[in-house]
C-alpha cells in the first residue's frame, strides 16, 4: 500500500532516532522523503527544494521533546512549514468590494470552472454578506456559456445582464456598469470569455475590460487538478492583466493539493476559494490548514 508522507516520515525518523535531539543526518534522510512527496502532490521543483530547505534550518538541532517521536515532531513541523507558506496576510474570503457598484473580474481557461465560480461566488455575497450582485457574460464566443449564466442566475436568485446580442465584451462590460449603477447593485462580476490556450487575442480583450472597469477584484478561477499548468496560468494572467487572487477549482478530485502550494510561492498570489464540486454550495474560503493536511495525507 502506497504510505502517506506523515506515515513515511514517522517511520524513517522513528527507526533513526534515539538521541535527544534531532542531527542533521536524520533530518537529511526525512528530507529526502519530504521533497520526493512534494513532487508527487504535484509541487514544482524549485519550490520543493526551497520548501525543503526552510524545513531543514527548523529541524536541525531541534530538542526532541519527550512526549512525541521525533518522527511525529518532523511531521509536525513539515505541517507547520506548509501552513507557513499558504497563508498570506489577507482573510482570504474577504473580497474588496466595499464602494458599490463594485466590479469582480472573472478570468481563466474555458473549462476552468469560471462560469460555475461567477455563480458560487455570487450566491455567496448574496447570502453571506448580504450584497445585491449582478451578473454578466462577456463570453460573446460562446451562446450557451451566456445562457448557462442566465440559467444559474436564476436557479440561485441573482440577476443578470440581460443577454444583447452582437456587442462587444467592452460594451457588455459598460452596459454592466452602467445596469449596476442605476439599479443600485453593490457587486457586478463579470465573467469573461476563456480559451483552451492562452492567446494574444484573448488576452487583449481582458485587458480592455479590465480598463474600462477598473475591477476591484480580479479572480482567476484555474482547474487545481492540472498542477503546474495551473501555476503557469497564473503567472501569464498576472503578467499580462494583474490578479488580485485564485479560485482553485476541482479540489474534490483526488488531486494532492501540490498546486496550491506551488501557487502561492511562485505568483505569490492569495488562493481565495476553493472549489469543491458541481452544486452552488461547493465553494469554500481557502483554509491552509486543509491544503497542509492534505499533501500530508
Ligand atoms: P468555464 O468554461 O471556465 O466557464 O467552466 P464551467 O464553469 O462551465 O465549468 C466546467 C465544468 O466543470 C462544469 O461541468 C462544472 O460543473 C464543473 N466544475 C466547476 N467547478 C467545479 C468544482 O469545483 N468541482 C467539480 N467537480 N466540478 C466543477
Amino acid at each position: 500500500m502506497f504510505e502517506n508522507l506523515s506515515e513515511r516520515l514517522s517511520g524513517v525518523f522513528d527507526r533513526l532516532t534515539k538521541q535527544g535531539a534531532l542531527s542533521e543526518d536524520d533530518v537529511k534522510t526525512a528530507l529526502r522523503e519530504v521533497r520526493v512527496a512534494l513532487l508527487e502532490a504535484d509541487v514544482s521543483l524549485p519550490v520543493a527544494r526551497d520548501f525543503v530547505k526552510t524545513v531543514q534550518e527548523r529541524a536541525t538541532g531541534q530538542a526532541v521533546t519527550k512526549s512525541v517521536t521525533p518522527g511525529q515532531q518532523v511531521v509536525k513541523i513539515v505541517h507547520d512549514a506548509l501552513v507557513d507558506t499558504l497563508t498570506g496576510e489577507e482573510d482570504p474570503g474577504k473580497l474588496k468590494i466595499d464602494s458599490p457598484p463594485a466590479p469582480v473580474l472573472m478570468v481563466g481557461l474555458q473549462g476552468g470552472g469560471k462560469t460555475t465560480t461567477t455563480a458560487k461566488l455570487a450566491k455567496r455575497l448574496k447570502e453571506k454578506e448580504g450584497k445585491r450582485v449582478l451578473m454578466a457574460s462577456l463570453d460573446v464566443y460562446r451562446p450557451a456559456a451566456m445562457d448557462q449564466l442566465a440559467v444559474l442566475g436564476a436557479q440561485i436568485g441573482v440577476d443578470t445582464l440581460p443577454i444583447v446580442a452582437g456587442q462587444k465584451p467592452v460594451d457588455i462590460a459598460r452596459r454592466a456598469k452602467q445596469q449596476a449603477t442605476m439599479g443600485g447593485y453593490d457587486v457586478y462580476m463579470l465573467d469573461t470569455a476563456g480559451r483552451l490556450q492562452i492567446d494574444e487575442v484573448l488576452m487583449q480583450e481582458v485587458e480592455d475590460v479590465r480598463d474600462v472597469v477598473k475591477p476591484r477584484e480580479t479572480l482567476l478561477v484555474v482547474d487545481g487538478l492540472t498542477g503546474q499548468v495551473a501555476v503557469e496560468v497564473a503567472e501569464e494572467f498576472d503578467r499580462k492583466i494583474g490578479i488580485s487572487g485564485v479560485v482553485l477549482t476541482r479540489m474534490d478530485g483526488d488531486g494532492r493539493g501540490g498546486a496550491a502550494l506551488s501557487m502561492r510561492a511562485v505568483t505569490g498570489k492569495p488562493i481565495r476559494f476553493v472549489g469543491l464540486g458541481e452544486k452552488m454550495d461547493a465553494l469554500e474560503t481557502f483554509e491552509p490548514e486543509r491544503i497542509a493536511g492534505r499533501i500530508l495525507g
